[in-house]
């Protein structure tokens, strides 16, 4: 059974082959610079039939494709039809950038494979279960009844992959039921955030109605007083676009020092650079905020899990942003931190009573088992 992910962008299509007995992944790719998708998924399809893994389109069991916003109508991965397609559009308000390149993906793939079933996984579903009351903005209600402003979450096939990582970690380690488990997860990369998650399920998290809220992130800016853009628009005479260009991509760490790529940013501390050192510890005591707001929310912690590029890479940012927790029973010990793996790996100490995990994440493998499901639930 092979399936094949895309992950359709306004100006990139990134793909990957999985099979999916044996849950790996036979090839995947990335095409830059794209003007045109159907284009883009002829020259994959081309890709693919050369690296021997695939003779046709049609010998695929299904596409899985990534759609950022799925707003309160898709809770879970659903089957693509014309009345989806219709959703999917109808939430282009939410995701403007998103949803139209995710769209045209995914009629493009269904041009080039219409016998081949396809599926939406969306970023916020895993998101859905978060109650009223943590989703629900200090806002008049009818800003939510009426044009659907709410907190939806973002990065939601990440949290939920490695959160049931560490459930299969703790469960055959510890003989922790799954069921009870309280989990906060933080997704690092370029863009970041927190989420808790208790039986499984979503009860919080950090972005919002965008994914601008929340942990400070590579270019944009996360939490921050919503007085400011008011402010600036006042002294500066600024644009809504120029502030949202400013929030969205001038932000974050790249807007306090300058880079944004976190390597960078550790390197160029480590020779005494003032404003990265302070990036750094801006980045990290968000996280520490997080974690902090998070075991109030779940009433303590099984495990904390670091994920995602600066999650699994960096033991400074793991360490810093677990410093001085002790009284919360959070401690990491130096050594296992510094060591790196590839497999679940726990990085506190030997007395700590919160697990502290490292765990690669795999979205397009989730997204490759949540197609799966649907599919095989369809027949
Ligand atoms: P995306 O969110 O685009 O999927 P990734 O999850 O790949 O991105 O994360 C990218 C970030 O991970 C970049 O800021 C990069 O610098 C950081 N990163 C990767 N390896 C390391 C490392 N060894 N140390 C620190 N940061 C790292």
């Amino acid at each position: 059974m092979k399936i094949l992910v895309l992950n359709s962008g306004s100006s990139s299509l990134k793909f990957q082959l999985f099979d999916m007995l044996k849950q790996q992944t036979l090839t995947h790719g990335i095409l830059e610079q794209i003007t045109d998708h159907h284009q883009a998924i002829t020259a994959m399809e081309e890709i693919l039939k050369n690296s021997g893994f695939m003779s046709s389109m049609s010998e695929l069991s299904g596409i899985g494709h990534r759609v950022v916003h799925g707003g309160e109508n898709f809770q879970i991965p659903t089957l693509i039809d014309e009345q989806v397609i219709d959703t999917i559009e109808k939430l282009i308000p939410l995701a403007p950038l998103h949803n139209p390149a995710n769209l045209i993906g995914i009629k493009a793939a269904q041009q080039k494979a219409p016998q081949v079933p396809q599926v939406a996984v969306f970023d916020t579903s895993f998101h859905q279960s978060i109650p009223e009351h943590a989703y629900i903005y200090g806002l008049p209600y009818s800003l939510y009844k009426d044009l659907k402003v709410r907190r939806y979450g973002f990065h939601g096939t990440s949290h939920q992959y490695v959160a049931q990582q560490a459930a299969n970690y703790l469960e055959s380690r510890f003989g922790k039921k799954a069921s009870e488990l309280k989990l906060i997860s933080l997704h690092l990369g370029n863009g970041t955030s927190a989420t808790a998650i208790h039986k499984g399920k979503s009860i919080d998290t950090s972005m919002g109605l965008t994914p601008l809220e929340g942990l400070v992130m590579g270019t944009r800016c996360g939490d921050i007083d919503p007085a400011i853009p008011f402010y600036l628009a006042r002294e500066t005479g600024m644009t809504i676009q120029e502030m949202d260009d400013l929030l969205n991509k001038q932000s974050g760490l790249k807007g306090i020092c300058g880079e944004n790529d976190m390597r960078t940013i550790v390197a160029q501390a480590e020779t005494g650079d003032a404003r990265s050192e302070l990036a750094i510890n801006i980045f990290c005591y968000h996280i520490k905020k997080y974690i902090g707001a998070y075991l109030a929310v779940l009433d303590g912690a099984d495990a904390i899990i670091f994920t995602g590029g600066i999650g699994e890479n960096s033991s400074l940012i793991r360490e810093r942003s677990c410093q001085n927790l002790q009284n919360f029973g959070i401690d990491i010990d130096s050594e296992k931190n510094s060591s790196h793996s590839k497999a679940v790996t726990e990085i506190q100490t030997d007395a700590t009573a919160i697990k502290v995990l490292v765990i690669p994440t795999n979205e397009e493998l989730e997204i490759a088992l949540q197609t799966r499901g649907v599919i095989e639930q369809k027949k």
